[in-house]
């Protein structure tokens, strides 16, 4: 027989129906949805009905554990307590000084305690105290059961939405805890903003990060917000040693509720009561520790494990990110430096190479001239050997006059043009073909002219400019060993003149290609055979036409043929009718 049947079946019954509808209207009209406010709200509508002076609701955790809602003192047993939750019925202490265990509130005689349950599943339970003995009938205990039954999905509600509520809290912290972790790539940036975030956070006296020193194994603390610098500069703790070197060395994080309580406690801060100290990991590797304490015993919740454990991911990741970029820094500025230092050097080189050229350039002279000398047979006659020989000498101590002017011309190459008129480059290309065409002829080629009938003008420094076309007119009939023809070709755009220079020789291979305009650079001939020349013709030509303003590139196949481009920006004179005013 149900309940509610059996308080319709008697006059007494219809009373106490009455008694426990009226409790029930007010308790749903009174019901929160904050927790820690439930047992108030319960208290002033029960108060209505039944006579007590304290009210203790518990709820239990998947340990059957109980825990009061709200900060009353308890005024039961823990015995009692659990009496209920494991019988899952009303329980009515008439007299509580003969209880095995009394409570703490001593002033409080007899107590009535009934089982709140959601279906089948016990949640908690619901208590009233008075200071007289026997003060609950067995009225009461039926009215309170039945209010309990309506009241499990109201406390199962309020549970629910404290719940989220903390939920939502604890995200909010941690996305702005992500926030300000993120804000910087300073590696003591980042320390600081976690430290000073979680002490703030979790509203804790100290908050440290200790950093493992992975070749010693030893962690040291690289920032602390709320620490003493003494106790700060005292920790040092070995893999293993202490609560962070057990972190560190387990993974898992420890929560120490009472120092003093908690034997071998390692104390650099003797006022530290309790300690919670979490790892921090980075993809599977423990980089550090990061621990809050306080100096009051149990002062750490397993939701503030929760978020510490969480906010030391964060953490590990913002100290990572900063970590690398600090490495990256490093590179560039070590890179720089030795970009510098490269310069310098080559500074000095250039340096030593024109001066020892400049030097060189006297002696040469001398000894050309007296081999020119000999060879007249100015002082005497020569037998063919002597006649063989200093042909010889003749020849290398021309290629070294060659050389010696070509460094020379490089260092004038790129000076800025002192000398700026308007040049028809037709004329430029035209001399240089002439001056090449016995050279050519002698190697067997035919140089081919194909400019514009208009003279097409740039401005700049004519003699420089005729260099450009020696040289490249030079190279496609050195490159050319198996003749045929070279073409030059001149056209005008709008805004500048490109020449080239195109030949049916050696060609370049393409990974050479952008090599081939620094100095002292040369292609290694088939079976490394080398065709003569210092390697310096290009370095000029590229000088002299930056210096005009322009540019100068190859296309190239090995076995085709090579052609130079030089594009130099267009002169044009102003006509008659341009000028206005
Ligand atoms: P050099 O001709 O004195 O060696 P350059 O600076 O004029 O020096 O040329 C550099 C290199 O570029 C040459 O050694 C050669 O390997 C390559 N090169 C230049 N012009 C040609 C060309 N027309 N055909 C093939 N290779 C060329």
């Amino acid at each position: 027989m149900s309940l509610v049947s059996l308080l319709h079946d008697s006059a007494q019954g219809t009373a106490l129906y009455s008694r426990v509808l009226a409790l029930l209207d007010a308790i749903t009209t009174a019901a929160t949805l904050s927790l820690p406010e439930l047992p108030g709200h319960l208290a002033r509508a029960l108060s209505k009905d039944i006579a007590f002076e304290r009210l203790g609701l518990w709820l239990v955790d998947e340990k059957k554990t109980p825990t009061p809602v709200g900060n009353s003192a308890p005024f039961v047993g823990y015995e009692s307590l659990r009496w209920v939750i494991a019988n899952h019925a009303p329980l009515n202490i008439r007299d509580m000084t003969r209880e095995h265990r009394p409570g703490k509130a001593t002033s409080i005689l007899s107590a009535l305690l009934v089982p709140l349950q959601s279906g089948n599943r016990l949640i908690g339970v619901l208590g009233l105290g008075s200071t007289r003995r026997d003060a609950f009938s067995a009225d009461d205990e039926y009215v309170l059961l039945t209010v309990a039954r309506s009241l499990a999905a109201i406390v199962e509600n309020a549970r629910l939405h404290q719940e989220t509520t903390r939920r939502l809290a604890e995200m909010t912290t941690l996305y702005d805890l992500a926030q300000r972790m993120n804000s910087s790539l300073d590696l003591q940036d980042v320390l600081k903003t976690i430290v000073t975030s979680l002490k703030d956070t979790l509203k804790c006296r100290g908050c440290s990060i200790a950093l493992l020193d992975p070749t010693h194994e030893v962690l040291e603390i690289a920032m602390a917000a709320g620490i003493k610098p003494e106790w700060e500069r005292r920790f040092r703790l070995r893999l293993g040693e202490g609560i962070a070197g057990r972190v560190a060395l387990e993974g898992r994080p420890i929560y120490v509720p009472d120092t003093l309580k908690w034997e071998g406690f390692i104390f650099f801060d003797p006022s530290v009561r309790s300690l919670l100290t979490v790892p921090l990991v980075l993809k599977q590797r423990i980089i550090g520790t990061l621990s809050v304490d306080s100096d009051k015993p149990h002062a750490f919740t397993g939701d503030d494990e929760r978020l510490l454990t969480i906010a030391a991911t964060q953490a590990a990741a913002a100290i990572e990110n900063a970590r690398l970029y600090s490495g990256l820094e490093q590179q560039v500025r070590n890179l720089a430096e030795a970009y510098a230092e490269l310069k310098k050097t080559e500074r000095l080189r250039d340096e030593f190479v024109q001066n020892v050229s400049h030097e060189l350039r006297i002696p040469l002279t001398f000894v050309r001239s007296y081999v020119e000398l000999l060879l007249e047979e100015y002082p005497g006659p020569l037998t063919a050997d002597q006649r063989k020989y200093l042909e010889i000498i003749a020849e290398k101590t021309n290629t070294m006059s060659r050389l010696v002017n070509d460094i020379m011309e490089l260092q004038q190459a790129g000076a800025p043009l002192i000398r700026r008129s308007p040049v028809s480059l037709s004329d430029v290309v035209h001399r240089a073909v002439e001056g090449c065409a016995a050279a050519a002829a002698r190697a067997g080629l035919k140089i081919v002219e194909q400019l514009p009938e208009e003279r097409v003008l740039v401005i700049g420094d004519e003699h420089r400019l005729i260099q450009v076309f020696d040289n490249l007119l030079g190279n496609a009939i050195k490159f050319s060993p198996n003749g045929g023809q070279i073409v030059v070709r001149l056209e005008s755009t709008r805004s500048v003149v490109r020449a080239s220079v195109s030949d049916q020789g050696i060609g370049i291979p393409k990974e050479e290609q952008a090599r081939i305009f620094d100095r002292f650079y040369r292609v290694d001939g088939s079976g490394g055979q080398r065709i003569g020349g210092s390697g310096l013709g290009l370095a000029i030509v590229k000088s002299i036409v930056e210096a005009h303003g322009g540019e100068v590139w190859v296309e190239s196949e090995p076995g085709k043929g090579s052609t130079f481009y030089v594009s130099i920006p267009q002169y044009r004179p102003p006509r008659a009718g341009d000028i206005t005013g």
